[in-house]
């Protein structure tokens, strides 16, 4: 008989990982790291659950570091089997783990520094070396529906998810484990997309299955109505009226694809003037690259731009700063001009230089345009504190701070419930995960009345016999 246990991605929105074992066959689906509060982070530290030597294929639904930061982990501790993704999920992982693997090595040497280690020295979770072994092990696919042997008797077949570039929903079928000794279908909905998001597809409908696994981060939550192109219009207009530097910080990838996307069309529509727009963060730069390689993944709108030989991500008088000095020049121009920059919570990175010539100006605009977690800086600015301290310094606050909440790369619930009337048949029983308690509580009680199905909330570890 198969099972199925939830080793993360439960109770939180993070560190999601699934195992799916079956006649001696072991399948993780996501390999994600657990981040936020302290407490979830300190599960990254303890031994894994399952032996890494154990298992036969692993399989990655997206880029996303809560989806996948954990994988050069269990390839440090001897998992070297194949790793399954898309294509263009593969591509993004090869600038995003490389990455997570230098802040696990900056954090291990701050905590060395500064002698907050009870170990001596505080080793990193894993590094770029294992992170760069982790990405030689994938095996990669178009989000296209076809089956592929992932292990003998199992195949997964990628669609589109509609959440960021490469995202899959996978269905995994399993041979032997279903009704009758029959093929068993697993469905994981991976992160699923807010429907009409610029760039990429809606999500493909679920094809039927027995089981599924569905996510619920927006579970008890709906989206503001106003698109985000007319709120980024209106606070782009308010902020060059004032004629002073507008800064945007923002995720390297995903986020800052959408915000050059949507400036673009407002300055095609003449809705906004032109104005130089400064990407400052080689991640961004590499990313935008991927975001123009895998047609697959491209909405209508965007295939036609490209079509039309128009880069759909490059507003009228875009520059990209790759070097350290570059960036630097840009805090010497003068006049409205609009510059992207991560970290998009002002947690580190090149956003922070910026920050401290730009927070103090009367005419200048910062505006928001993802989550700002507690503790972060910049949730200190969507809070209205006048001053915040920035690489030991303490800066004034006197620009203007605005915030856009309707970027969601999530469908909300009515988005999810939207989709799964895509099903023709129920299943057996859908699993709310990927939500924090009260979200997937709710993500369940709304598919059980609208459809009457099975839906039920794991508990973390929990193992749920299949058939
Ligand atoms: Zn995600």
């Amino acid at each position: 008989m198969a099972k199925v246990t939830f080793y993360g991605g439960v109770g939180t929105v993070t560190g999601s990982r699934y195992l799916i074992e079956h006649d001696g066959k072991n399948v993780l689906v996501d390999c994600g790291l657990f981040q936020g509060l302290p407490e979830l982070r300190q599960r990254n530290w303890t031994p894994p659950e399952f032996d890494p030597h154990s298992l036969d294929a692993v399989i990655l639904t997206h880029a996303h570091i809560d989806h996948t930061g954990y994988l050069p982990r269990i390839v440090k501790l001897g998992y070297d089997g194949p790793v399954f993704t898309s294509r263009a999920t593969a591509d993004l992982l090869k600038i995003l783990l490389p990455d997570s693997a230098r802040l696990q090595e900056e954090e291990a040497d701050y905590r060395n520094r500064h002698q907050l280690t009870r170990h001596n020295p505080a080793l990193p979770l894993y590094t770029e070396d294992d992170a760069r072994d982790a990405i030689k092990l994938f095996h990669t696919t178009a989000n296209n529906g076809v089956p592929v042997e992932i292990a003998p008797g199992f195949r997964a077949s990628f669609l589109v998810a509609g959440h960021i570039m490469g995202a899959s929903l996978v269905l995994l079928e399993i041979d032997g484990a279903g009704k009758d000794g029959g093929t068993l279908r697993f469905l994981f909905s991976g992160d699923l997309g807010h429907y009409d998001q610029v760039i990429i597809r809606d999500p493909a409908p679920p094809p039927d299955c027995d089981y599924m696994m569905c996510e619920s981060t927006y579970g008890d939550r709906l989206h503001p109505e106003e698109p985000p192109s007319i709120t980024l219009q209106r606070v782009l207009n308010e902020a060059i009226k004032r004629g002073g530097p507008i800064l945007i910080p923002a995720f390297a990838v995903g986020r800052t694809q959408e915000i050059l996307y949507l400036i673009r069309e407002l300055e095609d529509n003449h809705l906004i003037p032109v104005l130089p727009v400064i990407v400052d963060s080689p991640m961004a730069s590499q990313a935008t690259q991927v975001y123009n390689r895998w047609f697959e993944e491209h909405n209508e709108d965007y295939a036609s731009l490209l079509r039309a030989k128009r880069h759909p991500l490059r507003p009228h008088e875009m520059m990209t700063a790759s070097s350290r000095e570059e960036s630097k020049q840009l805090n010497d121009m003068r006049g409205p001009r609009i510059i992207i920059s991560a970290s998009g919570m002002m947690t580190g990175g090149r956003v922070l230089h910026h920050a401290i010539r730009i927070l103090p100006q009367h005419n200048a605009t910062v505006i928001f345009v993802g989550y700002q977690a507690a503790g972060t800086t910049g949730r200190k600015l969507v809070d209205g504190e006048r001053e915040v301290k920035i690489m030991k310094q303490m800066v004034p606050v006197n620009c203007h701070i605005e915030r856009i909440d309707s970027f969601s790369a999530h469908a909300d619930w009515k988005g999810v419930l939207r989709w799964l009337s895509g099903l023709k048949n129920a299943p057996k029983t859908i699993f709310t995960t990927h939500g924090e308690p009260e979200a997937a509580a709710a993500m369940a009680a709304r598919i059980h009345e609208k459809f009457g199905w099975t839906a039920k909330v794991p508990r973390l570890n929990e193992t749920v016999e299949l058939i």
